[in-house]
């Protein structure tokens, strides 16, 4: 693969925050970035050199946008098929199509992994009510049940307390196909970001332990406080599927953490991801820049962590009363903020995250906390 050297103009289908990150990322490093997404002032537009507002299915356009750059790469697993087809007529996609025709779909994920021979939650596939009846049947309640497609921070999601909630249940997954997963009842819940380069050369920032609330990521703390062997296993396991998928660029294997200290996968996201965030601060590399280096097959950098870090993301709930009270969050020592340029803030929407930097990671994880909550908000710890 011949490196795509600074100077070039890189592709972003996509133009949410994780573009933006990206596209900072390039720009440092004299890069040109386009974007493409339906949308217009976009997170990742405010940013890029250019942004293309076009609709995914214009497959023509796609193609014109994909030769303008020398390699294109997407911000989110939800890109179209055909689109990125399209874009792969045109341009180099990195990491490739198949790698988000598995990851874009729960029950082909899953059924990669059971193939592989890694650790996963007991889970069923669901196509109609007979399915979740004896889905329940077989791993009981409490079961969640989620749809195959286009899930994410808990979209599409029902927790199954009892049979008698099976009915709400499959009208809350839309009657489409789903997964029932046994619920498990974790100890903590960790992440690994690992980035593959094309000569299969593997990198990671180690073990972060996440802390989600109504099902979105609030908190990540790095490294994880978990046993060194749990920390290790969880790398191994992400260094697995990096390799299986051939991945080129980066992707963050989510797991949970059993009472036992067992390691179940949950999902895979083909990605830089939100608990990879706080490596922009704490680590030399960050998982942006790797995306970068990676798909411009240029060599990885170190993933060395600086100083033990935590990140509070900043939701949209944050903006209901007023505008949070930045000042006071900033005259805290050790922290970085981080906004996406989103315009309009929505309860649950991602806007923003801090990230907290200390000597330790209980230091870390309180100034992170506390930093959030100076800012007034209502949904500030816990
Ligand atoms: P997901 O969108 O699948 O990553 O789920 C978001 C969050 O919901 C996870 O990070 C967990 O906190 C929780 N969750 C999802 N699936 C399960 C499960 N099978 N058992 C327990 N908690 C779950």
């Amino acid at each position: 693969m011949k490196p795509v050297l600074p100077g070039a103009t890189i592709g972003v289908l996509g133009s949410g925050q994780l573009g933006r990150m990206f596209t900072i990322a390039a720009r440092r490093m004299g890069y040109r970035v386009h974007t493409y997404s339906p949308d217009s002032d976009t997170p990742t537009g405010q940013v890029a050199d250019v942004e293309v507002t076009a609709a995914y299915d214009d497959l023509d356009q796609v193609c014109a946008f994909a030769k303008q750059v020398s390699v294109v790469t997407f911000e989110f697993e939800n890109v179209p098929a055909a689109t990125a087809a399209a874009a792969e007529r045109c341009a180099p996609v990195r990491p490739r199509r198949s790698i988000l025709h598995i990851t874009q779909q729960r029950i082909r994920e899953k059924a990669f992994l059971k193939t592989a021979g890694l650790p996963l939650t007991p889970y069923r596939e669901v196509r109609s009510r007979d399915d979740l009846r004896r889905a329940l049947g077989e791993l009981g309640t409490p079961a969640v049940l989620k749809s195959a497609s286009f899930g994410y921070d808990g979209k599409g999601q029902f927790t199954i307390q009892s049979a008698d909630q099976m009915e709400a249940a499959w009208a809350a997954a839309g009657g489409q196909e789903a997964v029932l997963e046994a619920f498990i009842d974790f100890a903590c819940e960790l992440s690994v970001v690992g980035a593959r380069a094309a000569g299969g050369e593997f990198v990671h920032w180690g073990a972060i332990e996440n802390q989600h609330r109504r099902h979105i990521l609030d908190v990540s703390i790095a490294p994880a406080r978990v046993m060194e062997k749990v920390a290790r296993e969880a790398v191994e396991i992400a260094r697995a599927v990096l390799e299986k998928l051939e991945v080129v660029g980066v992707l963050c294997v989510e797991f949970f953490v059993t009472g036992s200290g067992g390691l179940l996968i949950n999902e895979l996201a083909p990605r830089p991801h939100n608990s990879g965030h706080l490596t922009i601060d704490a680590c030399i590399t960050s998982q942006f820049e790797q995306q970068l280096r990676a798909v411009c097959g240029l060599p990885l950098g170190s993933t060395e962590m600086i100083r033990p870090a935590a990140m509070a993301n900043l939701l949209g709930d944050l903006w209901m009363e007023a505008e949070p009270a930045w000042a006071s969050a900033l005259t805290l020592p050790d922290i970085k903020l981080h906004l996406y340029g989103k315009l309009e803030p929505r309860p649950g929407r991602k806007m923003g995250h801090l990230t907290a930097l200390k000597r330790g990671v209980g230091e870390a994880v309180e100034a992170a906390i506390g930093a959030r909550g100076a800012l007034g908000s209502r949904s500030g710890s816990g």
